[in-house]
């Protein structure tokens, strides 16, 4: 019988996971010992019976638990881009215990003793204690045992609950899906897409996404469907109120049993923002002048439409009007943008141009399917940097969006250099090149943006490795990296022709460019209005309780000075799935939050010359490099010599 993969490191270069080695059932055996290996670990380390020393406390909890970190690290990133039956069934098996396991470590009141007995000189190490103290207390360590006791059941029951949340929502997007039996009411979509929704029993079934603003709004051309649609959009899964109104209430009291006034005080507590107040100054800034800058969008648009437009009509006037006023025609760009051109010739050449780092493929090295590509990245002296695993396309095994994970962590501590990898979900064609929208353009960019994070860490701990930084502060170098992609002397590298090799004509990059400011009041005012109903709900003091959510949605949206019928939140609160089933409760903000500093960065760029070595450099070495080892604040300074102002972001969005 061959080893379990896991049990050993890989021996590959870099320590890529032997991908070729691993099958399904090594996965369950390998998460057991990988529990077992680190609470001994851990046990060893709270009985010791020398005086507690961050090398025998700190580093000894940094170096436990390798063998399950290479198991969960493998197993998260393979179950999220290529899963199967057998990886569901072992995630709903495995997902319980490992929070079991996380909170036998947190919760452990010898180590936690001990723990709080260390001292030490050193920055680097006096910052990780700090996030040890922080990621103890906030998991509950100093609560009695009656509390803590409290603590866990109200954990399980958000939990359950977020479930019920998710599932029931997933339902809704086919339960409450608009359903036509004459084709002619899709009049508008294009003939295959109408084909593709037709049933068995003759109707036409057009299912709900999770946003608001279904993407159909802009192609339909009757109006009163576009009313039917939208109105099934904003009313689905009407259950949910009800579920969301009570994880609101638990989660106050979890808050308040942890010492805070809000479950938003608690969660930003550790993050960048800090306190309740300095996310409201920045949301207070921007929502006036959004609102404003959508009302004149609303008065374009009536204007196009020949009278007073409805919420449903928005996205398809305001199509009209980008055509007229931009000829924007994203189907005449797209044979411009390649994706293995946009990856050699725009992604990286920005990189090389910026930091000096080259990349060449590795077909000795494999991912867990064909589609996965491996490049070895190289500093300029030609060292060795790290490796970047590329899985472009999109596949039924593979979860929506776009991501970044690492595969390996890099750290002083193990001696190991990053193994980073990007996911996107561009659809493959039957055969032929793989042409890219725009916005799939800017995704790779932006994605990239968090490899280079995870690839230039210099960190001796792994808890502190490359991205991981606070939930609000992560969005920002990736934000940066998106500057890239219009810039002139990028696009006119990798945007080009792929069959003739033309350069993409300049009257069409005009376009592209013009059009960035379009619509922004729209989109900023939704996002602000999710953001806004995210705080209302995670401001909730312990005790309130909320009997009538949809009254409750609309008195939050009008204290904050969102009320514009006209634009409604991008989520409201019945399919808000990032704040009540997925981790992004009370970190709605961090969108812009991050933004803010992204914008300032993109300055800073264009005031000391853009594209240039010396400012890759200066961005890589002050805050690209410093991963979680620092303050993140305080990177951000080094690296922009000022405190963060928000014009800039203002003056992008259009909102001065
Ligand atoms: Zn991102």
């Amino acid at each position: 019988m061959p080893e379990n993969p896991f049990f050993a490191p890989s021996g590959l270069p870099y320590e890529l996971p032997p991908f070729a080695d691993i099958r399904e059932e090594h996965y369950l055996p390998a998460f057991e010992r990988g529990m077992a290996e680190q609470l001994a670990e851990v046990d060893a380390i709270a009985s010791s019976s020398e005086p507690p020393t961050f090398d025998n406390t700190i580093a000894a909890l940094e170096r436990s638990g390798r063998i399950l970190d290479r198991t969960a690290t493998v197993f998260f990133s393979v179950s999220a881009s290529n899963t199967t039956d057998g990886l569901m069934e072992i995630e709903k098996e495995i997902s319980p215990k490992l929070t079991r396991h996380s909170d036998a470590i947190r919760l452990n009141r010898a180590l936690w003793a001990r723990i709080k007995q260390v001292t030490t000189a050193d920055a680097e190490e006096s910052w990780l204690l700090e996030k040890y103290r922080e990621d103890f207390i906030r998991a509950g360590a100093d609560l009695s045992e009656p509390e803590q006791d409290r603590l866990r059941a109200l954990n399980e029951e958000l939990s359950k609950l977020s479930t019920e949340f998710a599932q029931s929502l997933l339902k809704a997007g086919t339960e409450s899906a608009l359903v036509v039996t004459d084709p002619k009411d899709l009049d508008g979509l294009d003939e295959a897409k109408v084909e593709s929704l037709r049933k068995d029993d003759g109707t036409y079934v057009l299912p709900l996404l999770n946003f608001t603003a279904q993407p159909a709004l802009a192609q339909l051309t009757d109006r009163e469907v576009r009313r039917r649609l939208y109105e099934l959009s904003v009313g689905r899964a009407p259950g949910n109120f009800a579920i969301a109104a009570k994880m609101a209430a638990l989660r106050a009291e979890r808050a308040a049993l942890l010492g805070f006034p809000s479950h938003a005080a608690y969660v930003v507590a550790d993050q960048t923002a800090k306190t309740v107040e300095a996310v409201e100054e920045m949301l207070g800034q921007l929502v006036g002048p959004a609102v404003r800058n959508a009302r004149k969008e609303a008065e374009a648009l009536a204007e196009q439409a020949g009278f007073d437009i409805e919420p449903w009509d928005w996205p398809y006037y305001s199509e009209k009007v980008r055509q007229a006023r931009y000829e924007f025609d994203g189907a005449a760009m797209r044979p411009y943008f390649e994706l293995n051109r946009v990856f050699r010739d725009g992604v990286f050449f920005a990189a090389t141009k910026l930091y000096g780092i080259t990349f060449a493929e590795r077909p000795d090295l494999g991912g867990y399917h064909p589609d996965v590509t491996v490049f070895e990245v190289s500093d300029e002296d030609g060292s060795p940097l790290g490796l970047f695993v590329l899985d472009p396309y999109a596949r039924p095994t593979k979860r929506g969006g776009a991501w970044m994970n690492n595969l390996v962590d890099q750290s002083f501590l193990f001696g190991l250099r990053p193994v980073v990898m990007n996911n996107l979900n561009v659809t493959k064609p039957a055969s032929g090149p793989t042409l890219l929208t725009y916005d799939e353009v800017n995704t790779a960019f932006h994605e990239f943006g968090h490899a280079l994070h995870g690839l230039f860490s210099q960190v001796r701990y792994p808890r502190v490795s490359g991205t991981s930084v606070p939930r609000d502060f992560v969005e920002y170098p990736s934000q940066v990296n998106e500057m890239w992609v219009t810039w002139p002397e990028v696009l006119a590298n990798y945007a080009r022709h792929h069959e003739t090799g033309e350069p993409m004509p300049a009257e069409l990059v005009a376009k592209l460019t013009a059009a960035e400011t379009f619509n922004q009041g729209f989109k900023t005012v939704e996002y602000l209005a999710a953001t806004l109903l995210d705080w209302a709900w995670h401001k909730l003091a312990p005790g309130e309780t909320v009997a009538d959510p949809e009254a409750f949605e609309a008195a939050a949206l009008k204290a904050a000075g969102s009320d514009f019928p006209l634009v409604r939140p991008r989520y409201r609160t019945n399919y808000f799935a990032h704040i009540f089933s997925g981790g992004y409760s009370a970190g709605y903000y961090s969108y812009i939050w991050s933004e803010v500093l992204d914008a300032e960065s993109v300055e800073w760029f264009k005031e000391n010359g853009g594209l240039t070595r010396a400012n890759g450099d200066h961005f890589r070495r002050e805050l690209l490099s410093r991963g979680g080892s620092i303050d993140p604040l305080a990177a951000f300074r080094n690296f922009r010599g000022r405190e963060p102002g928000i014009e800039p972001l203002l003056k992008r969005r259009g909102l001065l």
